[in-house]
């Protein structure tokens, strides 16, 4: 054999790349004890988050991301949604999660853009559904994906899937995940999966990740979590949070006011208590009336629900997955990834009047 292709085939085989091997989210190899740390106001973690891993790393180019290809670095050193994403065995990771089964009511296997992904899913969710107790998620990578796919994750035992949208407009997609930064992401395809799968995992068995803060009004934002709500999905909020070394790395998070009314917003959406159409918005687009009777929405904010992290749910949460400090940091928290206390609620009661 030609030497240059054995020792191209043994790089291969030896690389930590998945099936066999898995990134981790830190707060998840911390609740697995994979690695040392206490987390911050015991913001215990209820879904293991695991990220497909390859050398090359992720094939798309999102503006925002910090997998991004063009971003300098080695793919294992690069952060996401903000934290560090240690590489495992995924027999320690199954053996660990096995371990914390008072714990880990969920998990999620997040796709990237990469020709192995698709199989690799299977694999993995494969031996998930088979070796573990708990159910599992996937956040899908819908540019590798066709409808009969769907089809094939439900057949495998996947119990939510979720499309990361992640912007509100197709004009802001094309620009951010698209065309604009030679990306091979589109819009409609995004939104044919999101809705395919609604169709085969039923009515608020589909998630969808949204960013608040990457050029879109409040307005436009809660259209799009309406429309999401109206094919029988529910939405996911993050607050954008500059990655270093991205294309955004210089973009500003969104005033802290603009988060929680979307917050606000989604929560009466995707709980069917109103709809956008009933929303007052000013002449910059911004939410000053919720369409709702102002003592519900009082009451509402002081149980501070709508401000903490959604995601796919656990077995008593409502939802497992509270991804901890992947929009903020713990000093100024955007998506509370614990029950509020009265000090949190004192201080999104003013961030909610803040039209700065
Ligand atoms: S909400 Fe959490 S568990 Fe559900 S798909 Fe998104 S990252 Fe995974």
């Amino acid at each position: 054999m030609n030497k240059n292709i054995a020792a191209e085939i043994e790089n291969d085989v030896c690389e930590e790349s998945s099936p066999d091997y898995l990134k981790v989210s830190l707060a998840a190899a911390m609740t697995m004890d994979l690695v040392p740390g206490i987390f911050y106001r015991n913001a215990c973690l209820h879904c293991i988050n695991v990220l497909l891993t390859y050398d090359e790393g992720c094939k798309a180019n999102c503006a925002y991301c910090g997998l991004q290809k063009t971003r300098e670095g080695d793919y294992n050193d690069k952060s996401f949604i903000r934290v560090d994403w240690p590489v495992f065995k995924t027999d320690d990771v199954i053996e660990s999660t096995l371990k914390k089964k008072d714990i880990a009511d969920r998990i999620c296997i997040s796709m990237i853009t990469h020709e192995k992904a698709k199989k690799d899913t299977f694999t993995i969710l494969k031996r998930f559904v088979g070796e573990l107790h708990c159910p599992v998620s996937i956040l899908m990578a819908p540019t590798v994906l066709k409808h009969q796919d769907i089809d094939s994750f439900k057949e495998c035992g996947a119990n939510m899937v979720t499309v990361a949208l992640d912007v509100a407009t197709p004009e802001l997609f094309d620009k951010y995940r698209g065309k604009g930064v030679n990306g091979p992401h589109r819009w409609e395809k995004y939104n044919d999966i999101l809705e395919y799968s609604v169709s085969v995992f039923g009515k608020n068995r589909v998630g969808c990740h949204l960013v608040v803060g990457l050029g879109e009004t409040e307005m436009e934002m809660v259209r799009r979590i309406q429309a999401v709500r109206d094919i029988g999905a529910r939405s996911h909020l993050f607050s954008f949070y500059r990655e270093k070394g991205s294309r955004l790395e210089n973009h500003p998070q969104c005033p802290a006011g603009k988060y929680r009314r979307v917050q606000t917003a989604r929560h009466i959406i995707d709980y069917d208590m109103g709809r956008v159409e009933d929303m007052i918005f000013d002449d910059e687009e911004r939410i000053i009336d919720f369409g709702m009777p102002f003592k519900t929405v009082a009451e509402m904010i002081e149980k501070g629900v709508a401000f903490q992290t959604t995601g796919c749910p656990g077995k008593t949460e409502i939802s497992a997955c509270n991804r901890p400090f992947g929009d903020s940091s713990p000093k100024n928290i955007r998506s509370f990834p614990f029950a509020l206390n009265a000090n949190d609620v004192a201080r999104i009661r003013k961030e909610l009047l803040d039209y700065d």
